[in-house]
């Protein structure tokens, strides 16, 4: 079977996709690859930062590589956090970046927001793919309920009504930023959306 690194080391996510792709792809961690330098991640966007990793990694291998790069975009913050959703305020510290942006957001009134995720495919040939989820909401006045992490406290989902920390993990999944640049990868790989 065909190896896919993932351009993380984070277990969460290597999970997710070792359960996502069972029967077409073993799946490693950089780790488990034999990749232990860390990759500087200074792109603009989330796509270059995925592609930064995704590059770096292919072009060690030459082993299909999968990376993703995501975070959190308030309007009236003209698009911030952004890039620098994991730093905004103290380097993953959720508490620090949540109170930065709720400060920030004080009496504004237009407090529409979304979660991105941009990932990077390349195949064993080279040939890469670029795939960007989204999910839209709007940023609460106060944190609320305990799931998820990152910003999900602040997040209101347009789809679900909830914040994100409000909702269970399924129903996240069923409309988050991650799960819908995720379905568009198994459309490249030719695995039946479900
Ligand atoms: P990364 O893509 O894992 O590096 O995530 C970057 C940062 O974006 C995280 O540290 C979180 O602060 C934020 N973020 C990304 N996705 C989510 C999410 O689903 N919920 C809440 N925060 C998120």
């Amino acid at each position: 079977m065909e190896k896919l690194i993932i351009a993380s080391n984070n277990a969460g996510k290597i999970q997710e996709l070792k359960e996502m792709t069972a029967n077409h792809f073993v799946v490693v961690s950089m780790q488990e690859a034999g990749f232990l330098e860390d990759i500087v991640e200074d792109g603009h966007t989330f796509l270059q930062n995925a592609q930064i990793k995704a590059r770096v990694i292919f072009a060690k291998t030459h082993c299909a590589t999968l990376s993703d790069d995501s975070g959190l975009c308030v309007d009236a913050l003209g698009g911030e956090p952004g890039v620098y959703s994991a730093r905004y305020a103290k380097d993953h510290d959720n508490d620090a970046n949540i109170q930065a942006v709720l400060d920030k957001m004080q009496g504004v009134k237009d407090r529409r927001a979304k979660f991105v995720c941009a990932m990077c495919y390349i195949d064993k040939q080279g040939k890469e793919y670029a795939l960007v989820g989204e999910s839209f909401g709007e940023i609460a006045k106060a944190r609320r309920g305990h799931n998820g992490f990152g910003y999900d406290s602040i997040f209101v989902s347009q789809d679900l009504g909830v914040t994100f920390a409000e909702a269970n993990f399924l129903q996240k999944k069923s409309v988050s930023h991650r799960a819908r640049a995720f379905e568009k990868l198994k459309q490249v790989w030719g695995i039946n959306p479900q």
